[in-house]
């Protein structure tokens, strides 16, 4: 018989964990705190590292129908427009490496995710309040008073996770020293700019904005990331000043400041990742996504990568028996920690350079990008975008000093 476990947490990782345990026969329930499976209104980016394990859930028809393919990533000076860089994406990604580069809006995602999911192992209203945990098993319970027993559980309950607390002690997020400002516009309102199906990245001093279409080009989705030194709730629910929006790009380039007048509302809040861990696993009871390596949005890989993981997990723990769970959730850690980690690093390293000051480091990046036609400013992309969830095993070093040591 399979092994059970619960999710904890119905964002986009929990969902994804729990699809793909289910196509591996593991006995998995998922465990949503809100009555309603809910994700912010806004864009998500998501490259073909993640869109290869969307498709083998089956939801390739799902995906297309509500996604936009961007031709290309464009970064261009704040005040002239000048194209610093433009890489191309679409029929590129697709050749390259087999699977698309999408835009979707995440509630789309998460809808395409939860409905793929059979109901009967969908538990909404389940907020996870405590945990014990022995050693073939763990009880988990509820703040509905519900407690379950199960063999494994897997804390995907997002950057404040409390599965971690319960595992590692509290872990306060550390604020990036950025807020942002996000939105949606309706197309129609922005008509006469007549964008391009491209992610339109616009870099200035001290701030950069994002803007892309969604659902099927009805929405431009929009992201302004801007130097804030002070802390700033990280919560995104909170609605920011549309005026406070525009007035930081004042004196842009007239696109971009077309672009924010034409926004009728926005939500605002700090931009949090936390220190890394160096263990995510306790037993039979593990992390994904944010929860264990939330990371800074400069590489748009945070869901990409609990999507990566929902797909190593289940490869990891399809032959696992209440004996070898433990050891199964380690070889998933053992996989996707190293990789995880690289990738909070290289974002956590790219805002000091998206914000520099017009001067002598903005022009050398400027000409590094100018120079560089096949990625956007981080070098070769093939260790991300290439990679394949379904065969990856742990970093070579990592093989390497097992058989040695
Ligand atoms: C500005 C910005 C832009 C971004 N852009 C991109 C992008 O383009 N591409 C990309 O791949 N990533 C992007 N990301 C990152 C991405 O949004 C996150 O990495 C991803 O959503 C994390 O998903 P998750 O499921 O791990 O966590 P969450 O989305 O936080 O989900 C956690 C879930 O757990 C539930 N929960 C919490 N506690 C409990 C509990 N005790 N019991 C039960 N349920 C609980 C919550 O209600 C929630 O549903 C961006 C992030 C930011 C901030």
């Amino acid at each position: 018989m399979s092994v059970s476990i619960a999710v904890i947490g119905g964002g986009i990782g929990g969902a994804a964990a729990t699809l793909s345990l289910l196509s591996h026969g593991i006995d998995a329930h998922l465990f949503e705190r809100g009555d309603h499976f809910s994700e912010l209104g806004a864009g998500l980016q998501l490259s073909p590292n993640a869109t290869r394990i969307l498709h083998s859930f089956g939801l390739e028809e799902e995906l297309r129908t509500c996604a936009v393919e961007p031709t290309a990533w464009h970064q261009r000076r704040w005040r002239t427009g000048e194209t610093l860089s433009s890489v191309p994406l679409s029929t590129h990604m697709k050749m390259r490496y087999g699977y698309p580069y999408y835009h979707i809006l995440r509630t789309d995602l998460l809808d395409a995710l939860t409905k793929a999911i059979p109901q009967d192992r969908v538990h909404l209203g389940y907020e996870m309040t405590d945990m014990h945990q022995e050693r073939e098993n763990v009880e988990v319970t509820f703040s509905n008073g519900q407690t379950f027993e199960f063999d494994g559980m897997i804390g995907a309950d997002g950057i404040r996770s409390r599965v971690r607390s319960f595992l590692f002690g509290d872990v306060t997020p550390c604020y990036s020293g950025c807020i942002a400002y996000r939105g949606l516009i309706d197309a129609d309102r922005i008509a006469k700019l007549k964008l391009p199906t491209e992610t339109q990245v616009w870099l200035g001093p001290g701030k950069h904005l994002v803007t892309y279409y969604v659902q099927r080009h009805k929405l431009l989705n929009f992201v302004a990331v801007i130097d804030r030194p002070e802390a700033n709730d990280e919560s995104w629910v909170m609605r920011g000043e549309v005026d406070s929006l525009r007035a930081e790009f004042s004196g842009w380039h007239p696109m971009v400041v077309d672009l924010v007048h034409a926004a009728q509302e926005t939500f605002c809040g700090g931009i949090f990742d936390h220190q890394p861990m160096p263990c995510w696993t306790r037993g039979t009871v593990t992390l994904l996504g944010d929860a264990c390596h939330s990371m800074v949005p400069f590489m748009a890989q945070g869901a990409g990568q609990a999507i990566e993981d929902a797909a190593v997990l289940g490869r990891c723990v399809q032959a696992a028996t209440r004996g070898t769970l433990a050891d199964c959730l380690k070889s998933y850690e053992t996989i996707r920690r190293p990789r995880t980690q690289k990738i909070c690093n290289i974002a956590a390293g790219l805002k000091d350079n998206l914000h520099f000051a017009d001067g002598p480091d903005q022009m050398s990046r400027d000409q590094n990008l100018g120079s560089d036609t096949t990625s956007w400013g981080v070098g070769d992309l093939d260790w991300l975008y290439g990679y394949n969830a379904f065969s990856a095993g742990p970093p070579s070093a990592l093989v390497t000093s097992k058989l040695t040591g």
